[in-house]
Order: C-alpha cells, then sequence, then structure tokens
C-alpha cells in the first residue's frame, strides 16, 4: 500500500515518495492572530493533522517533521493592538493561546514546529539580501520588489501567466513596479506601527517572503508538502515558490496538497464576510470530536456546507461508533493494528469518507461477532479510530460528554436513587424521578446489571 496525494501542481494524485523517509517534512500556511478562529479556519488544521498522523503512521513518530507558522505581522493585528492601546504581542498571544486550546479540543495534535514570523526577521531578511544579489529583487521607493520576470516558471502552480495578469490588473497598480505581477518583500512601517531594521532600511517583511524563511529555519528547503487552504494557491503559493527558487533552493516543495472552503450557503467563510461561526463557541456546545468528525466527513478537496446539521449528524454517527464499544465494553480489546480498508482509504489521497464507512462496518462486525472474535474487531476498531483521531475516549465519559462533574454526580444520585425506589417498588417516587431525569435531558438506559445514561442531543 502506497500513499498517493493529489498535487496541485500535477493537477492530479501521485504516489508520495519523500526525499528522505527518515526526515520526512511538512510545512502548513498557519493562522493570522489577531481574532478568534473560524471553523473554516479550523479545516486545514484538522486536514493537515490527519495527513500528519497517516504520514507518522507510514515513517515513524521521530522521522516526520511537521510546522505550521504563525503570523504575528500584519496590519490587522496592528489595527487591533492600536485600538486597545497595546503593544501588538499583547493581542498576538492573546489570540495564539486561545487558538492552541480550541485546536487541541479538535484533536488536533502540536505541529513540530510553529514558527512565528517576528521571532524569523534575521532569516526573513537573509532570504531578501539573496534575492537582490541574485537580481530576481530591486529596490524602489523604500520596498524591496519581487521580480517576477526574474522566475520563468512564475504562474506554474495557479495556471495562470505574466501576460494574463498585466490584462487583469488594475489601475491602482504601485507605480514602482516594474511589472504588476511583482510583490512586496520588505516595506516601510507606517509611523507608529512596529519595524525591524535591515540593509533596506526600517520596515517590516512582506507576508509570502515571511512563509519561505520559516521554511528554511525550521525545516530547510526543499520540503516534501507544502499545505495549506486553496485560497492560498495564488497569489501566496505562487510567490513563494518563485522566491524559493530564486534564494537558491531548486524543488521547494515536492507535493502542494490543498483543502477546498468551507462554505456558508454559496459564500466561503471569513471574517471579511462577516459569515463565521467560531470554534470557540461551537466547543462549548458540541464534543470537540465530533468537530472533528464533521470536518473530516467530507472530502477534504470538495466544499464542506457548514451548517448546524453538520455538527449534529457527526455527533451521532459518533454516537453509534462509541454505542458499540460501550456495548463492548466489559471485551478487552487485543493488541491490534489499524484495519487495512481504514489504511487503503486514508492512503488514497485521504479518502475520508470511506475511512469512515469502514468505522461503521467495524462497529457493525463487533455488534455481531461472536465472543471469540471480539477482543481482534474491539482492537482494530480503536486502531482504526485513533490513527484518525477519534475514540479514544471512554465510552461511558462519551456519553456524559456535555455534564459537568456537579450535573454528572447529581444524575448518578438520582439513578441510584431509582433504582432503590424501584426495587423497593415505591412506583410513583421512581417515575417522579424518571421525569425530573428526563428535564434534565437526561436518557436513561436500563440493563440487567443496572443503568446507564446519556445527556439527549442539544438542538
Ligand atoms: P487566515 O487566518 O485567513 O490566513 O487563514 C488560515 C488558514 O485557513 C489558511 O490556510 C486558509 O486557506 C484557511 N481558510 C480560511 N478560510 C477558510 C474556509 N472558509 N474554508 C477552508 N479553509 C479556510
Ligand atoms: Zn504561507
Amino acid at each position: 500500500m502506497t500513499l498517493r496525494l493529489y498535487d496541485t501542481m500535477a493537477r492530479g494524485k501521485r504516489p508520495f515518495v519523500p526525499a528522505n523517509p527518515e526526515r520526512v517534512t511538512m510545512y502548513v500556511c498557519g493562522p493570522t492572530v489577531y481574532n478568534y478562529a473560524h471553523i473554516g479556519n479550523a479545516r486545514p488544521v484538522v486536514v493537515f493533522d490527519l495527513l500528519f498522523r497517516v504520514l507518522r503512521h507510514l515513517y515513524g513518530e521521530a522521522h516526520v517533521l511537521y510546522a505550521a507558522n504563525v503570523t504575528d505581522v500584519d496590519d490587522k493585528i496592528n489595527a487591533k493592538a492600536a485600538d486597545e492601546g497595546v503593544a501588538i504581542d499583547v493581542i498576538t498571544n492573546r489570540y495564539l493561546d486561545i487558538y492552541h486550546a480550541d485546536m487541541a479540543r479538535l484533536g488536533a495534535l502540536p505541529p513540530s514546529f510553529e514558527p512565528r514570523a517576528t521571532q524569523t526577521m534575521d532569516a526573513i531578511i537573509g532570504v531578501i539580501g539573496r534575492l537582490i544579489r541574485s537580481n530576481a529583487a530591486y529596490e524602489a521607493e523604500g520596498h524591496v520588489l519581487f521580480d517576477t520576470q526574474a522566475f520563468s516558471d512564475y504562474g506554474k502552480l495557479s495556471g495562470r501567466t505574466l501576460e494574463d495578469m498585466i490584462a487583469g490588473a488594475r489601475v491602482e497598480v504601485a507605480p514602482y513596479k516594474r511589472h504588476p505581477a511583482d510583490f512586496v518583500l520588505w516595506k516601510p512601517s507606517k509611523p507608529g506601527e512596529p519595524a525591524w531594521e535591515s540593509p533596506f532600511g526600517s520596515g517590516r517583511p512582506g507576508w509570502h517572503v515571511e512563509c519561505t524563511a520559516m521554511i528554511e529555519e525550521a525545516l530547510g528547503l526543499p520540503i516534501d508538502i507544502h499545505g495549506g487552504g486553496h485560497d492560498l494557491i495564488f497569489p501566496h503559493h505562487e510567490n513563494e515558490i518563485a522566491q524559493g527558487v530564486c534564494a537558491n533552493h531548486a524543488g521547494y516543495a515536492a507535493y502542494w496538497v490543498h483543502n477546498g472552503f468551507l462554505n456558508m450557503g454559496v459564500d466561503k467563510m471569513s471574517k471579511s464576510l462577516g459569515n463565521v461561526e467560531l470554534v470557540h463557541d461551537l466547543v462549548a456546545k458540541w464534543p470537540g470530536e465530533a468537530l472533528r468528525y464533521a470536518l473530516l466527513a467530507s472530502h477534504y478537496r470538495q466544499p464542506l456546507a457548514w451548517g448546524e446539521d453538520v455538527a449534529s449528524q457527526a455527533k451521532r454517527a459518533l454516537d453509534t461508533l462509541y454505542g458499540a464499544l460501550d456495548r463492548a465494553r466489559d471485551v478487552e480489546a487485543a493488541n491490534a493494528p489499524p484495519s487495512d480498508a481504514l489504511l487503503e482509504a486514508l492512503y488514497d489521497d485521504l479518502n475520508t469518507p470511506r475511512a469512515m464507512a469502514e468505522l461503521f462496518s467495524l462497529a457493525r462486525q463487533l455488534d455481531a461477532a461472536s465472543d471469540a472474535d471480539r477482543p481482534a474487531i474491539k482492537g482494530a476498531l480503536l486502531a482504526s479510530g485513533a490513527l484518525a483521531g477519534f475514540l479514544t475516549a471512554d465510552p461511558q465519559a462519551w456519553f456524559h460528554g456535555a455534564a459537568d462533574p456537579a450535573l454528572t454526580a447529581r444524575i448518578d444520585a438520582l439513578i441510584a436513587e431509582r433504582i432503590a425506589a424501584r426495587s423497593a417498588k415505591n412506583w410513583p417516587r421512581a417515575d417522579e424521578i424518571r421525569a425530573e431525569l428526563t428535564a434534565l435531558d437526561v436518557e436513561v438506559m436500563d440493563s440487567a446489571d443496572g443503568a446507564t445514561w446519556r445527556l439527549k442531543e442539544r438542538a
């Protein structure tokens, strides 16, 4: 079984062959930290977390290096800091902490490296200096610009030509640009904005060159996989390749992997459109694992139409899987690898809909199996789920998930009292308690050895 990935550059699936299987490298463009992340921002995080897990399974945990950057230099960060009258790192640290907590709730493993633009200034300045020396960049009116005509492959990733870009260019193109597609590597800061000293004057880097320098420093170039949302193909990734190759990193990235958009109706979910649902709010309403499931239930390259029903379907799907595990709670799971069908699905360009169908198939088999077969099937279900970041909770804890400890204690006490009332044949009291539990949205499942409970889905 080989992993195959859809490579945007090749416009097709290719077998994944790392340059060095002992040191597999992946970089994904991360968030700009000035606000809460929305569930669209979480899509690449969860998709590339899954790819990270698959790579670790294939090559071993110690042999996969994953860097996801943090953009902490940005106009929107400056604006927010000015608004609150604080330094930019007060803003970026606040939202980065929230981001870490929210993404952990979605089961995303911490990346191996999380470079930050403000901590990579020397490398950024180094890349720009090399580009100037190799005549791929020029200085004009206090700016340093990348000369797109210096790179003959410019436009190859996105399928555009420089001629198209002239035709599409608007009148507001800065007059000091040699070509409308030329982009900023360094620019002067406005008065009062953060600035860094450089041989090209005091100022700040452009966004594209930050990523190239962060990859160079965190992982070394070229890398195996470069990822991000579909919206980053042009101009961001196109520009990264141009700079990287001209700064002496032939190849730059061997595979370009892009996730599709998460949409609200016909529009992409985005802060600028104001149609966002924040992860921070969603994790208060839904188990993080259900949100992870919701993000992975569609194939990562397809658009994902978001809505409350997507989260509730995901919650029900996990109820089914945890239900089977709960019914098998007395079965000791065998130490088993993930199932071949699950691996085949994930190795086929992360075919998560097929991988999830396999989890359901294993859950059905677990219910139907003879006692002799159940340990192996339970082991395979747990290992298959865990590979994709699912089913690691205790099934009882899953069903009690939304209840806080005080509520859990109260429910447990009511259930114990109800059992006592029933065995004393005090039916009115037993009925009263059942009504009380119903009012708390608790569903009680009576069984031979007592009763279990779960909170009903909240609409
Ligand atoms: P941003 O903070 O806007 O720079 O975005 C961070 C990451 O989220 C990038 O990889 C974007 O491509 C991705 N992203 C932003 N909005 C969406 C969306 N609606 N659907 C999927 N990915 C998105
Ligand atoms: Zn980037």
